[in-house]
């Protein structure tokens, strides 16, 4: 008898985590989806056939050991742990308040780590994968990503720090940074931030695949396009180029913002 394999999704209400929903319940798991989205969680859990939701904070511990307990009791086991949830405050350095700062943390970097202990021992036991989510902003500094992308650069760290300590318990550890996802949080970047060519964007479906695929590999930083891996090698061998186009994309963000602030006046 093969036994049904548990992934656990946070954020799992809308964009890639919905669509990672759907796309590892069309793979056979069992489903255990949480988001703060009661009404989108409830409309995802049903398409994707889920066994177990929970509305939670992932920055919240107390509300993920109850899920983790839920788990344990319903289940058994946990496999994967997708570490999807997560928020986008755009903004320049200046721009961005403490809230802004300390809710980008506390959602995108403190809910991964949280989410992980949480999980640590059903992981453990079945010598699980977990599955986190950075981004473009991992690898690169793009134009207003000034709290999301250090944090995101945090994800891939963490990710990094878990790998060395979680294979002697026989849990694999990936990350996975997409750069451009027609989503909620896609579609806020693609209206604030530059006006992004449509073939620099992904689905979420895509985006889904990737991940799926990358559970029970050995592939720790997943590139969620090629176009990414291509300006990351750019990057790392000439930041200078890079870091010229990010001071003029800065620079004439900073003019039009000006502009329309003189027609609103
Ligand atoms: P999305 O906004 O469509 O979905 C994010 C989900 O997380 C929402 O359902 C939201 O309710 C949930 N969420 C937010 N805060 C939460 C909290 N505190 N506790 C529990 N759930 C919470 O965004 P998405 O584009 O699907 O993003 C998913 C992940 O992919 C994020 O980690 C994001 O940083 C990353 N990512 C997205 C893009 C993109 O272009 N969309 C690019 C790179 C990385």
């Amino acid at each position: 008898m093969v036994e049904k394999r548990i992934a656990v999704i946070t954020g799992a209400a809308s964009g890639i985590g919905r669509a990672t929903a759907l796309e590892l319940g069309r793979a056979g798991y069992t489903l255990a989806l949480c988001d703060l989205d009661a009404a989108a969680l409830e409309v995802s859990a049903a398409e994707a056939g889920a066994e177990l939701t929970r509305i939670l904070d992932v920055s919240r511990a107390d509300q993920l050991a109850e899920l983790a307990e839920a788990c344990r009791t319903c289940f058994g086991r946990v496999d994967v742990l997708v570490n999807n949830a997560g928020i986008l405050r755009l903004g320049s350095w200046a721009d961005l308040s403490e809230a802004d700062w300390r809710k980008t943390f506390e959602v995108n970097l403190l809910g991964i780590s949280l989410a992980t202990r949480a999980f640590l021992p059903l992981l453990t036991a079945s010598r699980g994968h977990v599955v986190n989510l950075g981004s473009g902003a991992s690898l690169l500094p793009f134009p207003r990503y000034s709290a999301y992308g250090p944090v995101k650069v945090g994800v891939l760290w963490l990710s990094e720090y878990l790998r060395a300590e979680l294979a002697p318990l026989g849990i694999r550890v990936s990350c996975v940074c997409p750069l451009l996802v027609r989503t909620k949080m896609g579609a806020a970047g693609q209206a604030d931030v530059t006006r992004q060519p449509d073939w620099l964007f992904h689905s979420p479906e895509q985006i889904a695949r990737l991940i799926r695929r990358s559970i029970g590999s050995r592939r720790f930083l997943v590139y969620g396009s090629f176009i990414l891996r291509v300006l990351h090698l750019a990057y790392r061998f000439v930041p200078g180029i890079m870091r010229a186009a990010l001071a003029a994309t800065t620079r004439r963000q900073a003019r039009s913002r000006a502009a329309r602030a003189g027609r609103a006046g």
